[in-house]
Formats: structure tokens, sequence, C-alpha cells
């Protein structure tokens, strides 16, 4: 294999995508099959998960499975991950990354929105780590994670109200952190992803005032595109990115910075 090929490859690895049925879990899954791995999909939309499995087995020559799953259910997630290992022989990396958002005022959001967006962005990103983790710890493997947070964990800057929003990415963020430490002597590493406004189906129906004003405020003057993350997910769950980890990688066409 030559360097270049060596650097980014992901032959061999079994990786996991959450919330890949879509947007950006899919295009990033679908690069992930293009440098060599076989792909598991987790979601809760059966149907949709299941023919983005089938597209990238026929379009990547690779092996891949679709599983539904709420990510917010430990036991759903403990389960899913024994059956992927069982049908696919191993597993090795996870790109966890399913989400939502519910934007409302903080004084109108009921109890039951607020703990929806905890329960998926936050809650479910630990509990598909900790089974994933715990499945390399008893198979005597290393293996890698990867985020995805977002700007909205650092920064508060959006005309929508979506406190739930960032306070569940601040929590990946620090998450990351933590677990990355926790689990050096583990061999397993952790990091996280932090996109700014990316062109998906969840940003696509926000009104058009609030894409404009996304964009304006954007020094790239555009959002960005699921593509331009599978990069940064592919190398940081690289044996290239062996000695980092509790990094958040910010991609964001340079909106925090000013
Ligand atoms: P998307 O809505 O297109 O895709 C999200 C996927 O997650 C869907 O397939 C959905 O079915 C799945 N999902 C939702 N709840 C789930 C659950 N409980 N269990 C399993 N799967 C579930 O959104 P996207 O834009 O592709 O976003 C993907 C991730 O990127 C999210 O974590 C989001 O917060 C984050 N993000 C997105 C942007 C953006 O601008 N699009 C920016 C920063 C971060």
């Amino acid at each position: 294999m030559n360097m270049l090929k060596k650097l980014f490859s992901l032959e061999g690895k079994v990786v996991i995508v959450t919330g890949g049925a879509q947007g950006i879990g899919k295009i990033v899954a679908e690069h992930i099959a293009a440098v060599g791995a076989d792909i598991v999909i987790f979601d809760m939309q059966e149907e949709k998960a299941k023919a983005t499995a089938d597209s990238i087995a026929k379009e990547y020559n690779c092996k891949t499975m679709a599983v539904c799953v709420d990510v917010t259910n430990p036991e759903i997630v403990a389960q899913a991950i024994e059956k992927a290992a069982a049908e696919m022989g191993t597993l090795d990396l996870l790109f966890n990354n399913a989400g939502i958002a519910l934007p409302k005022a903080a004084l109108d959001v009921k109890p039951d929105d607020w703990l929806k967006v905890i329960n998926i962005n936050l809650n479910g990103v630990f509990f598909v780590s900790q089974a994933f983790a715990k499945y390399l710890v008893a198979h005597d493997k290393k293996g890698a994670i990867v985020n995805t947070a977002s700007m909205s964990g650092t920064i508060i800057n959006s005309p929508q109200k979506t406190a739930s929003y960032n306070t569940s990415k601040a929590g990946v963020v620090h998450l990351t952190k933590s677990l990355a430490v926790e689990w050096c002597s583990k061999g397993i590493r952790v990091n996280c992803i932090s996109p700014g406004y990316i062109f998906t189906e969840l940003t696509r129906n926000v009104p058009q005032e609030f894409q404009d004003s996304w964009i304006n405020s954007t020094p790239y003057k555009r959002m960005g595109t699921p593509e331009e993350l599978a990069g940064a997910v592919i190398y940081l769950l690289s044996d290239s990115a062996s000695y980092t980890s509790g990094c958040d990688l910010i991609i964001d066409g340079c909106f925090t910075l000013i």
C-alpha cells in the first residue's frame, strides 16, 4: 500500500455510523466505505437505513447492515451492538452522529421536548459509546470513536432559540474529553467534530430567513456540505490519529472566529 493510501485507509475495519440513514451520517458512511471499511448503520428510520446500507454495499462492494436502533434506549443499543458484532464478525470504529434539534424559546420549551433533545444528542452518544467500548474491552480490542458535536456546543449564535441543542452539544464536547482521558488506558481514542451550518435535511427545512442569516454570518458566505466533514471523520478514526484523543475539530467556515 502506498503511503497516501495507508495514511487514511480504513481497510478491513467495521464501522458503526449512528444516524446514518440520511444527512451527514449517510454521506460520511459512503466516504468511510470508499476507504475500505464495512458499514453498520444504526438509525430509527428502519426503511431508510436499510436503503442506505444496501446502496453503500452496491456502490462500494463492501459488507453492510442496518439495525433499527433508538440510541436513547441503552438496552436496545446493547442488543444492537451484539447483533452487529455477530453478523459482521467484529466491530472496530464508531461514528456517533445521530442527533436532532427542536428550536423553541427557553421560556416556552416543554419538558418532554427538552428531555428528547438531551436524550438523543447527549445520552444517546454516551449509551452507544459505552456499549461499543464494553464490546472492545471484552474482546481485548483497541478502537476509536468520533462524536458529532456542533459549534453550538462552544458558542451561542443562533437567531433561532436552541438552548436544549446548544446544551446537549456542549455536553458532547465535554463527554468526548472525559471518555478520551478515561479510556486512554484501554486503547480507545475518543474525538469529536463540531460542524458549523451544514446543508442537510436538518437545516434545509429551517425558514429561509434563518438560513440567510447563518450564511451572512459565516465568513465563507455559504453553508458547508456533509462531504466537507467526511475527511475529518476518516482521519480521526484512522491510525493516522493514533496520538490524537479528546480533540474537538471545528469545521465551520470560520464562523466561530469572528
Ligand atoms: P439529519 O436529521 O439529516 O440526520 C439525523 C439522523 O439521526 C436521521 O437519520 C435520524 O433518523 C437519526 N436519529 C434521530 N434520532 C435518533 C435516535 N433516537 N436513534 C437513532 N437515530 C436517530 O441531521 P444531520 O444534519 O445529518 O445531523 C447529523 C448530526 O450532525 C446531528 O448530531 C446534528 O446535531 C449534527 N450537526 C448538524 C449540523 C447541520 O448544520 N446539519 C451542524 C452541526 C452538527
